[in-house]
């Protein structure tokens, strides 16, 4: 899973941290792109050098500085830090985007050869898994920033605290943390423990593979409440004898996902909810298309459900 970077450790502490020259930079576009860089073959992160070098050939020196002044300590792995570099909206149309739904592109497409804005959901298809990571709880963590440029409280802005990941307001000091989104997702399996249920969401693009059931935890509720309500809501099914599987962090949308495994109880006909699910059905292991990778807690628990193991 994508949160599984084992013998890379990951330290979210915050500290106060200059950023050295083989640190690493992270860039997003507003469409949901990461700054990539493409160095022997491979896409890769940029380092802060690297940064700099892009820079001195698209930028003022006075950008520059602005630039490297606000680079904002993200989290270390192992001994690199993680900086998150804000580059002036111009450079989006300098530099490539590579849609979703684009073929990985040929090196002809990238800025002089080196770099190249990937979207978030092609860039989670490279390896190594410890740079997917670092790309998206990067992003959750740039996501947050953006809402936090003013006070919620007064509307005055604010200012990066000087001792905790947090944005603290010049006028009345409210201060604003980053948010994680508790959300469930379950594998529901009938009564003879060799079907699972699969969905495909409405809003999705078709070509995105089928998931479980999911959905955000409320207000009030406990994981387990959500997700007896999340499966009848979305399936129209009563489900018993639930368990964890694991949890996972996802920075891509913010959530902190809890797997369960769940069993239906009673009817296992099931009746989707139209303006949500557009397909849902019971899938035998032979039936269950292969997934590109594990890096969701959902594609580890159906590909172990396929495996007989979950
Ligand atoms: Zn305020």
């Amino acid at each position: 899973m994508i949160h599984e970077i084992e013998p890379h450790r990951y330290d979210p502490e915050y500290r106060k941290r200059p950023a050295g020259d083989e640190d690493i930079a992270l860039i997003y576009s507003g469409k949901a792109g990461i700054f990539t860089a493409y160095k022997d073959g491979n896409y890769c992160l940029p380092t802060i050098k690297d940064i700099r070098g892009f820079a001195n050939e698209e930028m003022s020196e006075m950008e520059i500085s602005e630039l490297m002044d606000g680079c904002y300590f993200l989290f270390m792995i192992d001994n690199t830090g993680y900086y998150q570099i804000e580059l002036p909206e111009r450079m989006n149309n300098v530099v490539s985007f590579v849609k979703t739904t684009d073929e990985v592109p040929l090196p002809k497409d990238l800025y002089k050869g080196k770099y190249i804005y990937m979207s978030i959901h092609r860039f989670r298809e490279l390896n190594p898994v410890s740079m997917v990571f670092a790309g998206a709880t990067g992003f959750h963590i740039r996501n947050w920033k953006e809402t936090v440029r003013y006070c919620g409280c007064c509307g005055a802005p604010t200012k990066p605290s000087e001792t905790e990941r947090a944005f603290v307001c010049t006028e009345c000091g409210y201060t604003a943390y980053p948010q994680v989104a508790p959300a469930v997702i379950v594998a529901v399996t009938n009564k003879d423990k060799d079907k699972i249920l699969l969905v495909r969401n409405l809003r999705r693009p078709k070509n995105v593979r089928l998931e479980l059931v999911s959905g955000y935890v409320e207000v009030g509720e406990s994981f387990e409440h959500a997700v007896h309500r999340e499966v009848l809501e979305e399936v129209g099914l009563h489900v018993k004898n639930l368990r964890i599987y694991k949890d996972q962090p996802w920075g891509i949308s913010g959530a902190h996902m809890v797997g369960y495994v769940a069993e239906v109880d009673g009817d296992d006909n099931v009746v989707r909810q139209e303006d949500e699910i557009s397909e849902a059905k019971w899938y035998s292991r032979d039936e269950i298309p292969e997934y590109r990778n594990r890096l969701s807690v959902g594609s580890e628990m159906i590909l172990k459900f396929k495996e007989g193991k979950l």
